[in-house]
């Protein structure tokens, strides 16, 4: 049984009676079980519903669906499947205790995988679960490999249970299924030899395994479980070799680079980053693969949609790991634009020094960044700093922090979002 949560005014559904909180029960005589079962089942164009209205009367819909036309119905989010493993690096392990609930869990859920691009590790799969990515055809699937020799992957997910994970993929692959793989990489764990036999393994998939990223492990202040080696400059130069070996062989081969390192594997290697033309059609940039390429391309590409703002101080904060990288984007946005601008880098104050991703600032840090700083006249926050909610990972509103500093406050993905809109009177000096 899946439960509707909106019906689209309208709609195929509304005009059948539909409301929120109506249980869909069958799609032609095969049972609900989530949304996958309703996309899927709901492709044909005769349909008979079974449903059960907020009400608890049942009824059955027979309809003939105009070939294209949505059924208008947004569903209640699925129970999300709980991850089995217990890896000494996993980042809720390097949580601080006393955040909000759903930061603790760990989905592990190959429908979220298939659907929104989450990597799950498909230790939890049942033989149901493997019918049904090959009869809905789930593909591609983001996987977390991490190491294909299965004792070297039981130990890296701390599960001795954790299935052959070459087995896995070898079933799925037979059935048409592709995949885009990482491995998180932990020194002393599976790099070197591991990591090798991990890529040869994978690359023995040929064209189902289409994409591999490589990304180090991270490691936050709080982080009680893994007492290992965190990722320096040597260690991610030595992997960043490994890349380059196995890229220049799908070059020659495939066409295809095929294994990509992830952006802050180059930071912290001193590597200089690849151009946006490296990452083709970015498929793992979610895994930080390519995000700086695709930052720098956004703005180039910005810049002409961008007035005049001359004399205006802009405060950009950010976090530690791109403070060697904003200065030439600064440089062109002040060209363009004629704004003083201010890179404000903050040191992360809930995980610690370690952890210097933009994204993962929280409330605190904003504050302590802009708070009497009645000289800047605007200032830009990572958008993905905050949620759907309006909620920070401490738990601070962005509302409140932003009506607790002195000037405007945007959450913004790549500055031309916000900068392009200051040109225009109604708009410039609001808070977003
Ligand atoms: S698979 Fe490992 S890293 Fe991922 S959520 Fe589970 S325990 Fe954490």
């Amino acid at each position: 049984m899946v439960r509707v949560s909106r019906v689209l005014p309208g709609s195929i559904c509304d005009e059948m009676g539909v409301v929120a909180g109506t249980e869909l029960l069958s799609v032609n005589g095969r049972p609900l079980a989530d949304f996958l079962d309703w996309e899927f089942l709901t492709a044909d164009d005769e349909l008979v519903i079974e449903a059960r209205l907020p009400g608890g009367e049942e009824i059955v819909y027979e309809l003939e669906r105009p070939e294209g036309e949505p059924l208008g119905v947004e569903l209640e989010p699925p129970n999300v499947r709980r991850c089995a493993n217990k890896c000494e690096f996993c980042f809720i392990e390097g949580l601080p205790e006393g955040l909000r609930k759903p930061l603790y869990m760990r989905d592990d859920d190959y429908r979220l995988s298939f659907a929104y691009g989450n990597f799950a590790t498909l230790s939890n799969l049942k033989e149901r679960d493997f019918a049904r990515i090959l009869e809905y055809r789930l593909s591609p699937l983001y996987v977390s490999v991490h190491a294909t020799p299965h004792e070297a992957r039981k130990v890296l997910l701390n599960n001795p249970r954790v299935p052959d994970i070459v087995a896995q993929l070898r079933r799925l692959a037979e059935g048409g299924i592709q995949f885009h793989c990482q491995m998180v990489v932990v020194p002393g764990m599976n790099d070197g030899e591991v990591l090798e036999q991990s890529l040869a393994d994978l690359w023995a998939f040929g064209d189902s395994v289409l994409s591999v990223a490589l990304v180090p492990v991270g490691v936050t202040q709080f982080s009680h479980l893994y007492d290992g080696r965190p990722m320096d400059v040597e260690n991610a130069t030595r992997i960043l070799d490994a890349v380059e070996r196995w890229e220049a062989r799908a070059l020659a081969s495939r066409d295809d680079r095929w294994v990509f390192g992830s952006d802050e594997l180059y930071l912290l290697s001193g590597r200089p980053l690849p151009g946006a033309a490296h990452y083709g059609d970015f498929a793992q940039i979610e895994n930080g693969v390519g995000a700086v390429a695709s930052l720098r391309e956004r703005v180039r590409e910005g810049l002409d949609t961008l007035p005049r703002l001359d004399g205006r101080r802009i405060g950009v904060v950010t976090g530690v790991s791109m403070a060697a990288l904003m200065p030439e984007l600064l440089e062109q946005l002040r060209e363009r634009t004629g704004a003083l601008f201010e890179m404000l880098p903050m040191e992360n104050s809930l995980f610690g020094p370690t952890t210097t991703t933009a994204g993962l600032l929280v409330g605190a840090d904003i504050r302590r960044a802009l708070e009497g700083r009645h000289d800047l006249d605007l200032a830009l926050i990572p958008a993905e700093t905050i949620n759907d909610d309006g909620l920070f990972l401490d738990d601070e509103r962005f509302v409140a922090v932003r009506e607790s500093l002195p000037m405007p406050v945007h959450p913004s993905y790549d500055f031309v979002d916000v900068l392009a809109l200051e040109g225009e009177p109604h708009l410039s000096g609001h808070a977003a």
